[in-house]
């Protein structure tokens, strides 16, 4: 993990309901950020410990033992045993409580989202939407995702738009039940990167979108070569004209070629032209049948390519 003060108080919050940042984790990280944080009450500092716990096995009896000043130091003594004695600096009594309604404010700034985020359902928030329209939601800790409605609250609160969890790391069973209902989950550690403005850390925001899918079918324009399903066929120039009148149906609202169409300025008849489309497939190793579920037949209408548009690629 890298070593930013929102990293830990990431981490911290995501541990449960009193998030607490006790001052010997957060001595490291003390300066210009951390006055920051606490000017925009994101760690909010509580009274300093008067108390430390009990040596552990210890005998004494005592609940806790107290913290007396040693000089400029401070320390807790145990009652029974010197050598078990913690000597203590001042930063070690400080106690900072974590206001997660702040860090979520601080992770929509670090995503760039202007308005400020809005509770969606108990302790998650929607910080913003990215410029493709997905709904970012961050949930603070576990146990904010897995309640019965969370799903629906997520659906009203985005209206509409596609959604995007940033949360701690879930059950395998939780995180399961958001992917089956189309939300897009990542961990929000992960997507933290280190800045050099604001509070040293921003939010990639294309890792908020899923990655797509890997196209099925590729077209090489100028070399007459598909590639579909981990093989590739060179169609002769005869044969290419026919398949890229396919392909345009294909990526239009139609999806059909008819007949005529297939056989475009040629003198050949659409059956023989499919047919010999088909057989070039057949020739760089698909099958019958795979050769006709990519050059499909519709009947009474004509022939289409067995992909969807949003599977195709076309290179020049
Ligand atoms: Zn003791």
């Amino acid at each position: 993990m890298t070593g930013t003060i929102l990293h830990l108080l990431t981490r911290l919050s995501e541990a449960g309901d009193d998030a607490i940042l006790s001052g010997d984790l957060a001595a490291p990280f003390f300066g210009a950020a951390f006055d920051r944080l606490l000017a925009k009450r994101i760690i909010v500092e509580q009274a300093p410990l008067a108390d430390w716990e009990v040596c552990d096995a210890c005998e004494c009896g005592l609940p806790c033992r107290p913290i007396r000043k040693a000089g400029d130091a401070f320390r807790a003594e145990c009652p029974l045993d010197r050598q078990q004695d913690v000597d203590l600096t001042e930063a070690d009594l400080r106690v900072f409580r974590i206001s997660g309604e702040a860090l979520a404010s601080a992770m929509g700034a670090a995503a760039g989202f202007g308005a400020a985020p809005k509770l969606a359902t108990e302790k998650v928030w929607r910080l913003g939407d990215t410029p493709s329209g997905r709904a970012v939601f961050l949930a603070l800790e576990p146990a904010a995702l897995t309640g019965d409605g969370i799903i629906v609250s997520l659906r009203q609160a985005a209206q509409g738009s596609d959604i995007t969890i940033l949360a701690p790391q879930l059950s395998a069973e939780a995180a399961r039940r958001l992917d089956d209902a189309g939300f897009h989950l990542i961990e929000t550690l992960a997507v933290l990167v280190p800045a050099s403005k604001g509070l040293g850390v921003a939010i990639d925001v294309a890792a908020l979108a899923p990655v797509p899918l890997v196209p099925t079918l590729r077209v090489r324009r100028a070399t007459a070569e598909v590639q579909w399903d981990g093989r590739s066929v060179i169609l002769s120039r005869q044969i290419f004209p026919v398949f890229e009148r396919l392909l345009e149906k294909a990526l239009s609202r139609d999806q059909v070629a008819s007949q005529s169409h297939v056989e475009g300025t040629t003198a050949r008849e659409a059956k023989d032209l499919i047919r010999e489309l088909r057989d070039a497939f057949k020739a760089a190793g698909f099958t019958d049948a795979e050769s006709k579920s990519l050059i499909a037949t519709v009947r009474n209408r004509g022939y289409r390519l067995g992909v969807p548009a949003s599977e195709v690629v076309v290179e020049g």
